[in-house]
């Protein structure tokens, strides 16, 4: 069989712990075999990381830009522990912090959906994508105990030396607490035009909802600029795809979210995102069936997996005994970036391939061949539990069948 060639090198990522080891085995087994792999290769290990004092994260972070599309092996996000056990210069931020700041993007996190995983909504049958908003609100917040009775008011001095202005918080008659917060236009138009691109690319409608209804001027402001750039930008795009933008209060998003199919994406404020992400990943079953896709507003890609390193399992592989992690997310990151590449290079044999390869991991599962956190909450009667090689060799079969 002839490979499939590649014109542009794909920006790869390379991470740490048990991911990193999935790493290797999914281009060795999967990718390798079949695609004539181009690749410009970053090694963001967190040794190497320490080597180049973080400069190869920002590296991968311009490569990206350059090419257009990457995918991501996940990283350790260094903490006390972590400076003891690497030995570290310096407690780096974390690389995807990093990279999201140089791409300015929004994360879409989707949940692989497969039949014997069922999700405990029982109507969800189609996955449902969450977009957060990742700048401001109460991330940014500047917060107050207030002791006793006074007056707290909120004072904007303009810069140009006009006269200022500020408006009464609340009289304080006794102790409490205050909270100030704030976004930006301009972060607000990256992360909606983000969120309209990603719906036409995918062909999903866009949810989004706040509660403007409460909030006339903050919130409302976030209605506002997705409203305007949807009227003059998105409008007749969203048409000819034939998708919507549907906007409503959140509390209503929540219950009509319910009620849903699925198949859309879902538009949410920083902690709406925060929030409602992990609702949506649990109820779908598995942190380990979650994908995620850095989308900038310029149009540039990151692909990764949701979940971490799985450093407990990384342990039980060093010290010799069997691990049973699940690459499935790692593997469907693989296949939204070469698909995204085979797109833009317009070479139909690298998308019909990410297809395939994602064809044969989902029949894999389906046929009671699966990692065990899937096995302990299968509907599936008598699945086999594989070990982390195994299930990617059965993969492979899978695949091979399919090419
Ligand atoms: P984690 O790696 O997501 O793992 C937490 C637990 O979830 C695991 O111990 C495992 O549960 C289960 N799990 C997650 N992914 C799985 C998979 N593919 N297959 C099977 N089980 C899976 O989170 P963490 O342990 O909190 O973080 C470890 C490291 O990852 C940290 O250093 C953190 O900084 C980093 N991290 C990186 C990213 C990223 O790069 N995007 C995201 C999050 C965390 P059991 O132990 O019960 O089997
Ligand atoms: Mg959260």
């Amino acid at each position: 069989m002839q490979k499939i060639t590649m014109t542009t090198p794909l920006v790869e990522i390379d991470g740490d712990e048990m991911t990193r080891i999935l790493w290797q085995i999914i281009k060795d087994e999967l990718l390798v075999p079949f695609v004539d792999l181009k690749t410009e290769y970053y090694d963001l290990g967190l040794e190497h990381r320490d080597e180049t004092g973080d400069q190869v994260t920002i590296d991968a972070a311009e490569a990206t830009k350059k090419y257009g599309v990457a995918v991501k092996c996940a990283t350790i996000t260094p903490n006390a522990a972590r400076m003891t056990e690497y030995n570290l210069h310096e407690m780096w931020k974390s690389p995807n912090g990093t990279i999201r700041a140089i791409l300015d993007g929004t994360v879409f996190r989707a949940p692989i959906v497969v039949k014997g995983i069922e999700p405990c909504v029982k109507n969800w049958k189609k996955p449902i994508t969450i977009a957060r908003h990742a700048y401001g609100d109460v991330y940014k917040n500047a917060e107050m105990t207030i002791p006793g009775a006074g007056r707290v008011e909120l004072v904007y001095t303009p810069a140009d030396g006009s006269e200022a202005s500020s408006i009464l918080v609340h009289e304080f008659k006794g102790s409490g607490v205050v909270q100030g917060q704030h976004n930006l236009d301009n972060s607000i138009e990256s992360f909606a035009k983000s969120c309209f691109e990603y719906a036409l690319d995918t062909k999903q409608d866009l949810w989004f909802a706040t509660k403007d209804t409460i909030s006339k001027k903050y919130d409302h402001r976030f209605k506002d600029i997705f409203a305007d750039l949807y009227e003059n930008e998105y409008k007749e795009k969203f048409e000819k795809a034939g998708i919507t933008y549907f906007y409503t209060l959140i509390d209503d998003a929540v219950a009509r979210i319910m009620k849903a199919e699925g198949g859309f994406i879902w538009a949410c404020k920083n902690y709406d995102g925060d929030v409602m992400s992990d609702m949506i990943s649990s109820a779908f079953g598995s942190l380990a069936m979650m994908t995620s896709v850095l989308v900038s507003p310029h149009g540039y890609y990151e692909y990764e997996a949701a979940h971490g390193t799985v450093q407990r399992h990384y342990y039980k592989h060093l010290k010799g005994e069997e691990t049973s992690t699940n690459s499935v997310a790692t593997i469907f990151a693989w296949t939204g970036a070469l698909r995204k590449r085979g797109e833009l290079d317009q070479i139909p044999e690298l998308q019909k391939f990410a297809d395939k390869l994602e064809e044969a991991t989902i029949s894999t599962i389906e046929s009671g061949k699966m990692t065990k956190d899937l096995a302990l909450i299968t509907t599936l009667e008598n699945p086999t539990v594989l070990n982390s090689r195994d299930f990617i060799l059965a993969i492979r079969e899978k695949l091979e069948e399919l090419m």
